[in-house]
């Protein structure tokens, strides 16, 4: 059954992509040493690891291995790297070497523990005010202590939920692969992710209508990871007839859907990528569209999304464009996971936005060739602003 996400409602229009498709590979980075480090530990704690063992890691174990010896980790004998703990491997959270404690939240009145959430998404769930719900029962969130990492619950019963807002921004520390799409440029490097929890909306449950917002005061949080990257030229934009004033609601669109649409070429959950969209991005100098790995150091997404970035964008633009919504919806360009409260998101501007950065003045070998065996259309139609709210059925 299709859900109200870009990417069922892709697969609702195209189900030859799961039909017609070899099996998917899945993506993993195996060279990151976040996704490394702890599978060496878990390998030493079971039987030291010898030379002979890191051929069946890869070329980056032998350079790692010192680093988490260093660490106090692994300890080097004749037989090989040995795991020095007492805990077990799997369960060091910190051998990520990245990430705080988990932080617990604790029902204030009795004491009692009600779960965790990790350091990572605690701001942005379960900040000052925080609507948590647990095991069925509604609690609101007194307090958000981060040094002793506990939050403070009691049991309540709010006609509203909460959303937490925050703003996000990506500076580029490495561009690794490039390529030009006519004018247009794709990007594949480094990148560093700041996050900030800046205030909370509360929404009324069932109709959703904002009730208000409150500021927090919560730290920025950063993250060293992999990006894929996107720019359009001012020239582009003019061509597509994307006003200024439109663009910031395209580009956020574009992202969203993209993001939505990324589990398809990728084998990842639209929670392990995130996305910013800037009208002028101060690295690149123009219109820009990120998408990261939401891991430290990357999981290996962003540059399979490099890698197919033609198919992956084209099925963005043919997701936004075939949505039956007028104005935009869950199933195409909203985000459930979006930081900003799904705002601006201009549809129509989004496909046109599209439209320009997937023109190029030679049609490549792999497209004509797809063209010539008929499986796709020679050319999408574009979207035409002025002709109305688009077309629905039923
Ligand atoms: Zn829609
Ligand atoms: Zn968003």
């Amino acid at each position: 059954m299709g859900r109200d996400d870009p990417l069922d409602t892709y697969l609702v229009h195209h189900p030859e992509a799961i039909f017609q498709r070899p099996v998917e590979s899945t993506v993993l980075d195996p060279d990151n040493p976040y996704v490394l480090a702890p599978h060496l530990c878990a390998a030493a704690a079971e039987l030291p690891l010898t030379d002979d063992d890191l051929t069946l890691f890869g070329p980056e174990a032998g350079a790692l291995l010192p680093q988490l010896e260093r660490r106090g980790l692994l300890r080097r004998r004749a037989g090989g790297y040995f795991w020095t703990r007492r805990e077990r491997a799997a369960d060091l959270t910190d051998i990520r070497g990245a990430g705080g404690k988990a932080v617990q939240i604790v029902e204030s009145a009795t004491g009692r523990l009600l779960g965790t959430v990790d350091d990572a998404s605690a701001h942005a769930s379960v900040h000052d005010g925080a609507v948590h719900l647990h095991q069925g029962r509604t609690y609101l969130v007194e307090r958000l202590d981060l040094d002793d990492a506990v939050a403070l619950v009691g049991e309540a019963d709010p006609d509203y939920s909460t959303i937490a807002r925050e703003n996000t921004s990506v500076s580029v520390l490495s561009t690794d692969l490039e390529e030009s799409w006519g004018a247009a440029r794709v990007h594949f490097g480094s990148v560093e992710v700041t996050h900030q929890v800046v205030s909370f909306l509360r929404r009324r449950l069932i109709t959703g209508e904002v009730l208000g917002e409150t500021k927090l005061d919560l730290p920025p949080r950063s993250l060293r990871t992999r990006a894929v990257w996107w720019t359009v030229t001012e020239d582009q934009l003019e061509a597509a007839r994307i006003h200024p004033e439109e663009l910031p609601g395209a580009l956020h669109a574009a992202e969203h859907a993209s993001i939505g649409l990324l589990p398809l070429f990728a084998t990842c959950d639209r929670w392990d990528i995130g996305g910013v969209s800037i009208p002028l991005h101060a690295d690149t100098g123009l219109p820009t569209v990120f998408v990261y790995d939401g891991h430290p150091g990357g999981a290996g997404f962003a540059e399979r999304a490099f890698h197919t970035a033609r198919g992956w964008l084209t099925a963005t633009r043919e997701a936004i464009a075939s949505c039956e919504c007028a104005f935009g919806c869950p199933s195409c360009v909203q985000s459930p996971k979006c930081g900003n409260g799904n705002e601006p998101l201009d549809k129509r501007a989004a496909v046109r936005l599209l439209d320009c950065l997937l023109a190029r003045e030679t049609v490549p070998e792999s497209d004509a060739e797809r063209i010539a065996a008929g499986r796709v259309a020679p050319e999408p139609t574009p979207t035409d602003p002025e002709a109305g709210p688009a077309p629905t059925e039923g």
